[in-house]
């Protein structure tokens, strides 16, 4: 982009600012959108700040789903029925995390709707008997 600014325009310099890419360095803005000392700032800030800690926390989300979904479908082959009901505990022992699922769907059974937890091949209910919980896996 091209400045097309006069001369006699806007001589007050901008207020100093500190480079936002957490380096702390003082520096004199020449445009108004700059926030950077230079671009050099503007990569690394681009490379390592908030963009990044975002994508590598959905990377997390998306491999605890996945494992979920494996947890599920290794006690869902094992006892081949078409409902498996297990102690919650089974599936937390090995690393099942209850409170991550992409959606929550419902599924018609007679009369009554129940809200399910869906992952990506299967989907789980959570039946509590007591003190005692249980999880309910289906495949979707
Ligand atoms: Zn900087």
């Amino acid at each position: 982009m091209t400045r097309m600014k006069k001369k006699s325009e806007d001589p007050s310099p901008l207020p100093m600012r500190i480079c936002a890419c957490g380096c702390e360095n003082e520096f004199q803005p020449t445009r108004s959108d700059q926030f950077h000392l230079n671009s050099k700032h503007y990569d690394f800030a681009y490379n390592n700040g908030p963009r990044k800690e975002k994508y590598a926390e959905e990377i997390d989300t998306t491999k605890i789903i996945r494992k979920n979904d494996r947890i599920l479908e290794k006690y869902f082959r094992l006892f081949n029925t078409p409902f498996v009901k297990l102690n919650l505990i089974i599936v937390k022992a090995e690393g099942f995390k209850d409170e991550l699922f992409t959606r929550i769907i419902a599924i018609k059974k007679g009369e009554n709707e129940y809200k399910y937890h869906a992952l990506y091949k299967y989907c789980y209910r959570i039946l509590k008997k007591g003190d005692v919980e249980y999880i309910l896996i289906q495949k979707l």
